[in-house]
């Protein structure tokens, strides 16, 4: 963490400096001014999965100042613009940032399968496959299996999400369907890949249960299988490992960051064990992907969104320390694959005002309220006072005519907004499906009394979500190191392939 302290800002030095770096307002520190000079041989593609400009400039402001702090230091400044209203994400601070358009073979509104093909093959495909042509028969290979292959690079998969869920699937798989689980488990296996670390497998014994584990044969083919932190610590380089995460949540999946507990491993532990156990000469490529900054925009949590964004910058960080001891021979770029939710900042109920703090009264994903709460008033038929109860303690909203207006925004519900949440509790406690064009565009296919409370709390910080599914945005795509240059422009998905093939010398096969 010093090392972030280590010479920036120094007429902040007399504020509690220390203070804001745990709060992640500072960068890492990136060493020299890159140059973009020198060959690649260490790569990095972190992938915010659904993460396109929204998802990164909310969370910025996020850990930046509150709209009310920024008025009164406004106003008592000389300098305005001595008062910069964004924190900074980590790769904020790369040199390049470009732009890519995301439509696939299929859809201007892609999704993680067709847009991950086209960033690791330079191929577009239909919505739904990996890494198969259209018709879907020609198999593409990807950029990963060739740095293997010709380079003899080592290669890492890192996942938040499930290590044969889409994104990562993407690197090592050639299916029709994203949903052949056990099929890509198997292709997992023959990857021969170094490093895998995120979330479990999805059908692990296929969908009857009656195959043999991927998780075996994975330890025939000579992996190291870790289930716990422990065992995942004592991998040392050169070994070939899958780690799955010791704490799994929803659908098998890594912790959202918000519900992480204290020494739980986060992306970036994970992305530095991956460092070490891939550090080698030849080179090695490694993907990571943020994939719940996706889950929670469809479920249109932005509280769960923007603390996942931020986990993948703190993981990106690692890289930068990586890059600052080989600056000419690390590329890092950080982008994403489509954009989720059709997030924006601003809404009509708070006019140009935003209210970024009041997200900060959020203690817990929409899933886990799922889990650990809704389903037991469902169970017990509790009551809507008492609900409410736990509502202001895990999302600060409190209700109508409760003392305590807040400054920033405020987290007292209006009559209209109290009443949103209890026709939403009630659809809730009914257990009826969500039917009709208006329920669909209310809850989605989600618990009602959830992403109802995640709409109020979002709309009352200023932000909202037009979509459960994915948008049309173009992502950013941040360059930092040999090769940055190339990053620069607005272009298409399938160029990131172009690029990363050419600066590294494979060719396609
Ligand atoms: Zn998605």
């Amino acid at each position: 963490m010093n090392r972030t302290v280590k010479g920036i800002c120094k007429k902040a030095a007399g504020i509690a400096l220390a203070s804001l770096v745990a709060a992640g307002a500072f960068a890492q520190e990136i060493a020299g001014t890159p140059t973009g000079k020198g060959t690649p041989k260490y790569v990095f593609v972190f992938i915010g999965d659904g993460m396109s400009y929204p998802q990164i400039q909310s969370s910025a402001y996020f850990i930046g100042k509150d709209a009310a702090g920024i008025v009164d230091e406004v106003k008592n400044s000389s300098n305005p613009s001595d008062s910069p209203v964004g924190g900074l994400l980590s790769f904020m601070k790369f040199p390049v940032a470009g732009s890519a358009q995301t439509y696939d073979a299929t859809s201007f509104a892609p999704d993680s399968a067709s847009t991950a093909t086209s960033i690791f093959t330079g191929k577009k495909t239909h919505s739904s496959s990996i890494n198969v042509d259209i018709s879907k028969k020609i198999k593409y290979r990807t950029i990963a299996e060739q740095l293997r292959d010709q380079k003899k690079w080592k290669i890492g998969v890192l996942s938040t999400v499930n290590l044969n869920h889409a994104t990562p699937a993407a690197t090592y798989a050639h299916q029709a369907s994203r949903k052949s689980n056990y099929p890509i488990g198997l292709e997992l296996v023959a990857s021969n890949f170094d490093y895998f670390a995120g979330g479990a497998l999805m059908e692990p014994e296929d969908k009857k249960g009656d195959k043999e584990s991927i998780y075996s044969l994975a330890q025939k083919a000579g992996y190291k299988v870790c289930f716990t932190q422990k065992e995942a610590s004592s991998l040392k380089n050169g070994d070939k490992a899958i780690v799955v995460s010791e704490t799994l949540a929803d659908a098998d999946a890594m912790n959202y960051e918000n519900d992480r507990a204290d020494g739980e491993w986060s992306l970036r532990d994970y992305v530095k064990k991956g460092i070490e156990v891939l550090d080698n000469k030849n080179g090695f490529f490694m993907m990571v992907e943020g994939g719940k900054i996706d889950w929670a925009c469809h479920a249109n949590d932005a509280r769960s969104t923007i603390a996942d964004t931020l986990a993948l910058s703190e993981a990106v960080k690692e890289a930068v320390d990586f890059y600052n001891k080989h600056p000419k021979e690390t590329l890092i770029l950080v982008t994403a694959d489509h954009e989720t939710g059709g997030l924006t900042i601003g809404f009509a109920g708070t006019d140009y005002n935003l209210f970024f703090n009041t997200l900060k009264a959020q203690k817990i994903s929409y899933a886990k309220f799922d889990s650990d709460y809704v389903a037991s008033y469902k169970k017990n038929k509790t009551s809507f006072d008492d609900v409410m109860k736990d509502v202001t303690e895990l999302f600060g909203l409190k209700v109508p005519g409760s003392a305590g207006k807040d400054k920033n925004g405020g987290l007292v519900l209006t009559e209209y907004e109290y009443g949103r949440i209890r026709d939403a509790y009630n659809k809730t406690m009914s257990g009826t499906k969500t039917s009709g064009q208006m329920e669909y565009e209310l809850y989605g296919t989600y618990e009602p009394l959830t992403v109802t409370i995640t709409h109020v709390l979002n709309n009352k910080s200023g932000i909202g979500f037009t979509s459960y599914s994915h948008t049309g945005l173009p992502v950013p795509v941040f360059a930092l190191g040999a090769g940055q240059y190339e990053f620069e422009g607005y272009y298409d998905n399938t160029d990131i392939y172009k690029k990363l093939a050419a600066l590294t010398s494979v060719k396609q096969d």
